[in-house]
């Protein structure tokens, strides 16, 4: 089934596998979340191990891997915990691809370094509170002023917001009457702390260690290097922004899916009713297995979009196809293994019931399924 991977690829995945093993066991994960400690270790970890440096070009130290790679990456981390992979995904993903996309040299050179050392982790500001799906809809502003700009808003819900060390922030600069609301929308490179910008942490029931924030922005002033990409072209950039993204978002889902059915297996063959295990019920069994066949055909897809976006660039319908089918996928395969377990399988701290809550949250980041099958059906001609 890895038909796409090279043992370069497989030689990663085993690495990051037993690393996660051995520093993040099951408890520690249940503990990390219950006291919503940012896993500020996991990400240092990944930076001495090279692996923030996965999408960085060599010549800034990184090892210039492609979206596959990512891709086998986040979704090992994603089997272990999604408030990680989502950490990964926005803190390194996020900042070097926008910088690769759209970055200035100077950004570049201040950048990317640090990402790979894991000195700076970024977080993407693209969501408001009146603006989810509507992203275009965005009231938050940025107007000139001298040597800079000045923004003015609230952004939210954000993953990893308080923790980063830069916020990519959309604004909207212009309006363009009689021309696409997406016109106008530029993008920020925010510092953090920057006086001005405050966090207020969304109490989510999953994903509590990554920490996710609404953000206000109170007269926050940026100078004129702070600006990523063309003002007034942010949209366009985000575009492309999004292949990665929900590449990388489709992958932890298939990692979190994956957890959930090998524990679903594990429970059915120690649980014993009516003098044997339960995996010996038909009724118990198929829906696992055919979570995993799913499983296996929603990774391939993955992968295959990932290779797409690697060998011949954008791939906005593949990635949206990618990140609805493997979201869905999840959600059927994470309910399923909480079945198999019963009333283990609904207790807070079970993990059975984590990952459940977990793919819900994964599902929207992105762009829900609903908005997913827009674009796909866009692609197709029709809309
Ligand atoms: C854990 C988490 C982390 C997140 N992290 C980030 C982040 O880092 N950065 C960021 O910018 N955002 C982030 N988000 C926000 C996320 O992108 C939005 O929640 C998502 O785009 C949906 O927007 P909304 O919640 O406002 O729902 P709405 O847009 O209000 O939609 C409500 C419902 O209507 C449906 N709907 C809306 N419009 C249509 C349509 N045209 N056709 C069909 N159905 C439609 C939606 O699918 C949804 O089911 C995060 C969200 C979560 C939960």
């Amino acid at each position: 089934m890895d038909i796409y991977l090279s043992p370069r690829q497989l030689e990663m995945r085993a690495e990051v596998r037993a690393f996660l093993d051995q520093n993040y066991p099951p408890e520690r994960i249940l503990q990390i979340e219950r006291d919503e400690e940012y896993p500020d270790d996991f990400y240092r970890e990944c930076a001495a191990r090279g692996w923030t440096g996965i999408p960085v070009p060599t010549e800034y130290g990184g090892s210039n891997g492609s979206v596959l790679d990512l891709c086998v990456f986040v979704e090992e981390v994603g089997k272990t915990s999604i408030s990680m992979a989502t950490l990964y995904i926005t803190g390194t993903i996020f900042g070097s691809h926008a910088l690769h996309i759209c970055g200035s040299k100077e950004q570049a050179d201040k950048y990317l370094p640090a990402i790979v050392a894991g000195d700076k982790r970024f977080a993407l500001a693209m969501s408001e509170p009146g603006a989810g799906s509507d992203f275009a809809a965005m009231t938050t502003t940025a107007e000139k002023v001298e040597g800079g700009w000045r923004i003015n808003g609230a952004k939210g819900p954000i993953s990893g917001a308080e923790r980063a060390e830069v916020i990519i922030t959309a604004a909207r600069t212009g309006t363009y009457p009689g021309e696409s609301r997406q016109k106008g929308i530029s993008l920020f490179l925010v510092d953090n702390p920057t006086k001005g910008v405050s966090f207020e942490r969304r109490n989510y029931p999953a994903m509590k260690a990554l920490m996710v924030n609404d953000i206000t922005y109170d007269g926050v002033v940026v100078g004129d290097d702070a600006v990523l990409g063309e003002i007034d072209d942010g949209w366009l950039n985000l575009a492309r922004l999004m292949d990665p993204e929900r590449l990388a978002n489709a992958a932890q889902a298939i990692g979190v899916a994956q957890a959930a059915i090998d524990d679903g297996v594990e429970y059915a063959r120690n649980r014993e009713q009516y003098g044997k295990p339960i995996a010996r019920f038909q009724a118990v069994s198929h829906p696992l297995a055919e979570s995993q066949a799913e499983i296996a055909a929603a990774r391939l897809l993955v992968y295959a979009a990932a290779h797409k976006r690697d060998v011949e660039g954008p791939c906005p319908m593949e990635a949206s196809m990618a990140k609805m089918l493997a979201n869905n996928v999840a959600a059927r395969a994470t309910s399923a293994a909480m079945q198999v377990a019963g009333a283990r399988g609904w207790e807070a701290e079970s993990h059975f019931l984590r990952r459940n809550l977990e793919v819900r949250g994964c599902e929207l980041g992105g762009g829900t399924s609903q908005i997913q099958r827009n674009i796909i059906a866009y692609h197709m001609g029709l809309r």
